[in-house]
């Protein structure tokens, strides 16, 4: 067995946190973008993408506005007629085409990549189906958390379908995003808000928009909703994972079944061993659980026979 991953080394570089899905005043926000890159600055974060609806925000309309220190990624939401997509660090607007594929390929032909946005939002759950997702292909991922899913009808979660098309043995990346409108921020609850609750964690070797978005498309990165994963490493066939903040830490692997847990903040887990039951097969990932609503979510780490 062998183990196929997208943490080798993790030396001479940095983790640098980041958002890849935000709205403004240019389609269905509130704020206007220097007012969004103002909040995500203040937040201490690294990198941002404006995403609007079917708006291309590129380098032209980022020049014109004070970065704030933020590296800023090219991005739009893909939208009309059907499931949202996002187009990260592209270089032009894709057609929102009925027929998804065909944006995929767009995208394929020019540049950047596609993140599947929200799968499980609307009353049933199902805004992007398992059946639309297992038709397409040349996506680089999902979002298995959306912030703003928590205040509207259905999941923030999306791990449900990560888990089903690992299990068909796609190789798709986690992700986790703000999706942040700013709606009636004022008159929200503590807790709901729209910004700097879900986010990725990339190991970059510099902080130049090129290896930030090189290193999320090889899937050198986590995400978090606040749990720093602080060590992951692979020796041989045994994987670790400590943490600065987690409560537990749980392994996942095909079908989305449990097969190694720690309490204690930081996990090993020998893949060869054939005692575990149920036995580890195609992949193993990892939850890290810390206090309240706390989380962080390795990639997968593949086995390969
Ligand atoms: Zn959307
Ligand atoms: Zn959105």
């Amino acid at each position: 067995m062998k183990i196929t991953h997208p943490y080798e080394n993790l030396n001479g570089g940095s983790w640098l946190r980041g958002n890849l899905h935000t709205h403004t005043t240019n389609s269905d926000g509130t704020h206007d973008m220097q007012n969004v890159i103002n909040t995500y600055a203040n937040l201490g974060y690294d990198f941002l993408s404006i995403s609007d609806h079917d708006i291309f925000t590129g380098l032209t309309e980022y020049e014109k506005i004070d970065n704030k220190g933020l590296v800023l990624i090219p991005g739009n939401e893909i939208s009309k007629d059907g499931p949202h997509l996002l187009h990260v660090d592209g270089d032009r607007l894709i057609e929102p085409h009925v027929n998804r594929q065909l944006v995929f390929d767009e995208v394929k032909a020019t540049q950047g990549f596609v993140v599947v946005a929200h799968p499980n939002l609307t009353p049933n759950f199902n805004f992007c189906s398992i059946e639309v997702l297992e038709q397409w292909t040349d996506y680089a991922g999902l979002e298995i958390f959306n912030t703003i899913v928590r205040r509207l009808a259905g999941s923030p979660y999306a791990t449900n379908k990560w888990d089903m098309l690992l299990s068909q043995g796609r190789r798709l990346w986690g992700f986790a995003n703000d999706d942040a409108h700013f709606w009636r921020e004022e008159n929200r609850q503590p807790g709901i808000s729209d910004t700097g609750v879900g986010w990725n964690v990339v190991y970059a070797d510099s902080s130049t928009p090129e290896d930030i978005v090189t290193s999320l498309q090889n899937g050198r990165f986590y995400c978090s909703t606040g749990v720093v994963i602080k060590t992951i490493k692979v020796e041989g066939l045994e994987i670790i994972i400590e943490c600065e903040n987690a409560s537990r830490i749980v392994g996942i692997t095909r079908n989305g079944q449990r097969v190694a847990l720690s309490d204690n903040g930081s996990i090993k887990v020998d893949v060869s061993k054939d005692e575990n039951w149920p036995p580890m097969s195609g992949y193993l990932r990892f939850e890290c659980w810390g206090e309240g609503e706390k989380n962080a979510w390795t990639q997968p780490f593949f086995l390969d026979e």
